[in-house]
């Protein structure tokens, strides 16, 4: 029996997506399920390849969100390397949104493009807190510290493993007679020269013996590859960044497009507003390729507006957040499953794409999103407490934290992020957002595995290969749905147990 006919047949079951969502009632993702479907394949061959915006294509539905405490260039990189893109969040100056977007842009696998360096005269000591606080100790040492100036001499753990006093300056300590490899050499070649001299990190210089990256030997034992990454036409990784509405932000898109930027997101909370048209008409008129997301939407108008502005792409949602105040504090916003559905099906009518923004704490939620019309996800919570987020982990009754902020918290705006909120300037500040803290998660290289495989079993329990074959089926009508009652929701979660340890959510 194949797919088809199950479906064709007479015995079609629940609702379709047009029935499930003319309820006069707002749905969040928990409020429904998807029906199973007819399995023939194996999840290894459900294809996760979606479409970002009109443009650019990604291999894994997966964005992280503009929030600066999830995306900075190490997310982003992330990100990229595994199938989906980051989002450069703006609570920061134009010079250091750029150098973010510009350390994803020069990304080199294998090669530490913006490696930990310090001067002569630092101590070891100073070694010392980098062991603590990122893990490594080789480190290159140039004549002044900086990127800038001579590569004079390189200091790892064998330099100063038994040196009992740690205030000895390392041009004390440090290998002076450094072996290097020449800026433009590939990654075989530096592999070569590190097997060869058997040397645990390759400083490679240019011409003026100015330092350029680095190349550690435990990285090439790991030889990890990315056949996945998402690349622009130069095969240098995608990268996202987020501006505000204001007018200032016309400055900030010309240097973000200089450093090579992807896509622009026009972030605002309350997306269909003059400025965001003349933003959005602003960027498509002056610069060419450049793509644009608009929002937030979460009506058919709302969208309609961005689409004919010229939205390349367009981001759902206002209050599913997971640090969001919003619908408590204004009293304005949708339940996010309706809004996902209602933008997706009329930004469909002009090949569109939208991303279903916020409120997704789990696989489950992930799936349902791309099953009611969107072709990716964006993450603030299930991102921010990885490896490669910003900030330092701290534990708390002995669990590992790291803090996670709605960017319209107190604390957040104070750091200059209320651009989003009409707020900017004012001197009465609402908060439409909270400050708060989540668990580690590892590493987004095995985070993303995670969720994706996940995702590819829920595909086949759907019944469907690929997020093109399930939107079809959404619009032709087989995609089935049921309504879930409180009791079923109840049921469908851990219940009746005297205990139990709650999944990890993260690779085991
Ligand atoms: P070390 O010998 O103590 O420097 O550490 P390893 O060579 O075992 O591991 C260093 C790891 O940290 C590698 O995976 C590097 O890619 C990574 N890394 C990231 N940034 C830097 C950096 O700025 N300097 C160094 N030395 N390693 C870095
Ligand atoms: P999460 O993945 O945590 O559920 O949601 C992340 C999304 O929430 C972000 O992508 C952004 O759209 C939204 N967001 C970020 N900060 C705030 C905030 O302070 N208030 C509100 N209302 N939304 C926020």
């Amino acid at each position: 029996m194949s797919n088809q006919t199950y479906r064709d047949s007479e015995y079609l079951d629940g609702l379709s997506g047009d029935e499930l969502f003319s309820l006069q009632i707002g749905l969040t993702y928990r409020d429904f399920l998807v029906l199973p479907g007819f399995i023939d394949f194996h999840p290894s061959e459900v294809e996760l390849e979606t479409r970002l915006t009109r443009n650019i294509k990604l291999k894994r539905p997966f964005i992280s969100s503009p929030m600066d405490t999830v995306t900075e260039s190490q997310m982003a990189i992330a990100q990229a390397l595994m199938g989906g893109i980051g989002i450069i969040h703006y609570n920061n100056t134009i010079e250091e949104q750029v150098a973010h977007v510009a350390k994803v842009k020069r990304f080199e696998n294998g090669f530490i493009t913006d490696p930990v360096i310090l001067g002569p005269k630092n101590t070891i000591r100073d070694l010392d807190w980098i062991k603590e606080h990122k893990g490594f100790t080789g480190i290159p040492v140039t004549e002044d510290g900086s990127r800038d100036s001579k590569l004079v001499g390189i200091v790892t753990n064998r330099d100063i493993d038994f040196e009992k006093n740690r205030e000895i300056t390392l041009d004390k300590v440090m290998t002076t007679n450094v072996i290097t490899g020449k800026a433009g050499i590939t990654l075989q070649e530096a592999n070569d020269i590190i097997k060869k001299s058997k040397i645990g990190k390759l400083p490679i210089v240019d011409s003026n013996g100015k330092l350029v990256s680095l190349v550690s030997r435990s990285d090439l034992k790991k030889n990890k590859e990315f056949p996945d990454a998402s690349k622009d036409e130069n095969k240098r990784l995608r990268c996202g960044a987020a501006v505000s509405t204001l007018l200032e932000s016309r400055d900030r898109v010309a240097a973000l497009y200089e450093a090579g930027v992807d896509v622009i997101i026009i972030d605002s909370a309350q997306g269909n507003s003059n400025y965001q048209i003349e933003m959005i008409q602003f960027i498509k008129k002056e610069f060419k390729n450049l793509e644009v997301v608009g929002g937030n939407v979460v009506t058919r108008a709302q969208a309609e507006n961005l689409i004919r502005a010229g939205a390349d792409g367009l981001r759902i949602g206002m209050g599913p957040g997971s640090i969001c105040i919003t619908q408590d504090t204004m009293a304005v916003g949708r339940a996010q499953a309706t809004a996902v559905f209602q933008t997706a099906r009329h930004a469909a009518k002009y090949d569109v794409p939208v991303i279903a923004d916020g409120g997704i704490s789990n696989i489950g939620d992930i799936a349902n999103a791309l099953a009611i019309g969107a072709s990716t996800c964006m993450m603030g919570f299930m991102f921010a407490g990885t490896t490669e987020a910003p900030g330092e982990y701290f534990y708390e009754n002995g669990i590992r934290l790291k803090k996670y902020r709605g960017m319209a918290s107190i604390e957040a705006m104070k750091a200059g992020g209320d651009k989003r909120y009409f707020n900017e300037g004012q001197k009465v500040k609402v908060a439409q957002g909270v400050s708060g803290s989540v668990v580690d998660r590892g590493s987004i290289l095995n985070f993303i595995p995670y969720l994706s495989q996940g995702l590819r079993l829920s595909f086949q329990d759907m019944g469907f290969k690929s997020i093109p074959e399930i939107h079809k089926a959404l619009r032709d009508g087989n995609l089935r749905f049921e309504r879930r009652s409180e009791s079923a929701q109840a049921q469908g979660s851990v219940h009746g147990l005297y205990s139990f340890s709650a999944p990890t959510m993260r690779a085991e």
